[in-house]
């Protein structure tokens, strides 16, 4: 049916909508002045290249898990405001029946704002390329860190790793809070760390309970023009915006599994085709790797993925 069929596109120009962004998983139309229609299809990366074909419902996956968390932070900071208008679509006569079947459940509405730029990383464990610059510096982001560290060890303090944000075919570069506080300024910047620390706190322990480790994750944050406030944008605390690692097979001392896209890494690995462009997955790794979202989904909610 067309429930099993990946979206991997999805145009509403032709419809009248204008187009804001697309990114390597969603695509961003403009509703009115002050609201976008933020898209999330089927779209997957790995080692920075999108493959060919999607993962069936991961989109609408990844933006029901959002919209839980989104509820979590209203209900436990409800000081922070957040970019989330609405999970359901408007009443805009523009969008045929057809595109709002494709749209449902994988669309939010979201408040427009200009966006910070800088990723807003938080580290729980030492891993990926932090545990890269430690091994060879002894840093983390610059930071000084103390002798001894294990790879993928809980660090004492969860630690605020901001990068820049890359443009399309960059990579991001880690940097320091000093730098980011001179991108930002220092008070923006000091407010985006306390935020993302809170959140990650949350939600860290939120999941844990629940039998997932976020050993980290990246937050994006707008600043309100009228109040001069941050906000929290973007996906959040995704297997696509995050480390999550099951908490029953951690163990210090060597990398972990990464819970989404281990099985699809390791397919390209073996095939040959880490790396390049234009590659579609057979449909036992996208089934494989479908089962590992909607499993993240499922002990997060506590409710099956349906
Ligand atoms: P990737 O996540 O794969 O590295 P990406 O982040 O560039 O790529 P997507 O995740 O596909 O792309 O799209 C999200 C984009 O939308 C990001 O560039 C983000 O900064 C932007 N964005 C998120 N929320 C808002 C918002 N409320 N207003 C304006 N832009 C937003
Ligand atoms: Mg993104």
């Amino acid at each position: 049916s067309s429930q099993d069929q990946a979206v991997v596109a999805i145009d509403l120009e032709s419809h009248g909508f204008k187009k804001v962004a697309s990114g390597k998983v969603r695509e961003i139309f403009e509703v009115d002045e002050h609201t976008l229609l933020f898209v999330a299809t089927d779209r997957i990366s790995a080692y920075d290249v999108i493959l060919e074909n999607g993962i069936p419902a991961k989109g609408a996956l990844l933006t029901q898990l959002s919209a839980h968390w989104f509820a979590l932070i209203h209900e436990q900071l409800p000081s922070l405001q957040t970019h989330l208008v609405s999970t359901s679509l408007p009443r805009d006569t523009r969008i045929p029946d057809e595109i709002r079947a494709l749209l449902d459940r994988r669309t939010m509405q979201v408040r427009r704002y200009p966006i910070l730029p800088l990723e807003s990383i938080v580290r729980g464990y030492i891993t990926g390329s932090a545990w890269s610059e430690y091994k060879a510096k002894g840093t983390v982001h610059g930071m000084p860190m103390p002798t001894g560290l294990q790879e993928s060890q809980k660090l004492e303090k969860p630690l605020w790793t901001p990068s820049t944000k890359a443009e399309a075919g960059e990579h991001d570069e880690n940097i320091s809070p000093e730098r980011a506080a001179e991108i930002v300024g220092e008070e923006v910047a000091r407010k985006v760390e306390e935020v993302s620390l809170k959140v990650y706190e949350l939600a860290h322990d939120y999941a844990q309970a629940r039998g997932i480790l976020i050993a980290d994750t990246k937050f994006e944050f707008g600043l309100d023009p009228a109040t001069n406030e941050i906000v929290l944008v973007d996906e959040v605390l995704t297997p696509d915006s995050s480390r999550f690692w099951p908490a029953d097979q951690y163990e210090v001392g060597r990398s972990q599994v990464s819970y989404d896209k281990q099985y699809l890494r390791d397919w390209l690995t073996s095939s040959g085709n880490k790396g390049k462009q234009g590659v579609a997955m057979p449909p036992e790794v996208a089934q494989e790797t479908a089962e590992k979202y909607r499993e993240a989904y499922s002990k997060l909610t506590g409710q099956q993925w349906s």
